[in-house]
């Protein structure tokens, strides 16, 4: 790393934050997600950064990979709790960062839970600390307010172009004694619920990423390819990207992504879930450290 990278880390830092703000400001009961997505999409763009992976706006029991399909009619509600999770992306670099929101105060505790784990971590987190270190910070203030981490989500480290690399940041005490290393990038990310913690894959999938370029014979998954190896490279994409700009008809658009990930050219993330019922929080921020000293992103 050299002060150029730090200083694009630092700049998608930047934008991320005003993305955050104008995520909060639109946000609000009877607003259709599909809008809020792409307001704060556009906004990231306009705002000179590059969209690290779409908007993830997941909610209650829902604790990531979901992104509104361009039918998708659902509407922020007055319960919910939602976790905006929002990549930006200068020269490749990364800043990936997540908060919660919920318009009834009963979820504010859990919300508050997340985001003290995120202050316990980040307060840990420094060159040469152990990866169980910031776990167990983040697990001891998480159980502190009554809630269990959700021990199968972690953060992870970020490079170019790279948005979940090595190693695992542990939201449990686990027995990781790899430290954090001088010159590198990580995400932090507690999640918190009122569950067991634990998420499993659900049926949905919203969001794919380029995994292996191949040569492919159908028209409308070569199509689709040439599309995201132009437009998104290594990041993760959503259906409705794609469906914007090559107005398939939606038989075709499912035919080439169904081809393009039997063949692993590209990789699916479902939704991640907890059970239903369930509520999750989120909050997260990117670090980078540079020459012995700790930047925080986000
Ligand atoms: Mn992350
Ligand atoms: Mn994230």
């Amino acid at each position: 790393m050299d002060e150029k990278i730090l200083e694009y880390y630092l700049k998608a830092g930047e934008v991320n934050k005003k993305a955050q703000k104008k995520a909060r400001d639109f946000i609000q009961e009877g607003v259709l997600l599909l809008d809020a997505a792409e307001e704060i999409e556009e906004f990231i763009k306009k705002n000179h950064a590059k969209l690290a992976f779409p908007v993830n706006l997941s909610i209650n029991n829902f604790a990531a990979h979901f992104t509104p399909s361009s039918e998708c009619k659902e509407k922020f509600q007055a319960n919910d709790l939602i976790k905006v999770d929002i990549g930006t992306a200068v020269e490749g670099y990364i800043a990936d960062a997540a908060f919660s929101i919920s318009f009834n105060k009963k979820n504010d505790k859990l919300i508050q839970a997340s985001e003290n784990a995120l202050e316990a971590g980040v307060k840990v987190f420094k060159v040469g600390a152990e990866l169980k270190e910031i776990g167990s910070a983040i697990q001891k203030e998480i159980n502190s307010l009554g809630f269990n981490p959700i021990q199968n989500l972690s953060g992870h480290g970020l490079g170019k172009g790279i948005i979940h690399g090595a190693p695992s940041i542990p939201n449990i005490e686990n027995n990781d004694s790899r430290a954090i290393e001088d010159n590198e990038a990580y995400a932090i990310e507690p999640f918190a619920c009122n569950g067991e913690g634990f998420v499993r894959e659900g049926m949905q999938t919203e969001i794919f990423e380029l995994n292996e370029s191949k040569p492919i014979r159908n028209m409308h998954a070569r199509k689709i390819l040439e599309f995201i190896e132009k437009e998104f490279d290594s990041f993760p994409f959503a259906v409705r990207q794609i469906q914007k700009e090559l107005k398939l008809n939606e038989f075709n658009l499912k035919f080439g992504l169904k081809e393009l990930q039997q063949k692993e050219i590209i990789k699916a993330y479902p939704v991640l879930k907890e059970k239903e019922g369930i509520l999750v929080s989120q909050t997260e921020t990117s670090m980078v450290a540079f020459k012995g000293k700790m930047h925080r992103l986000v």
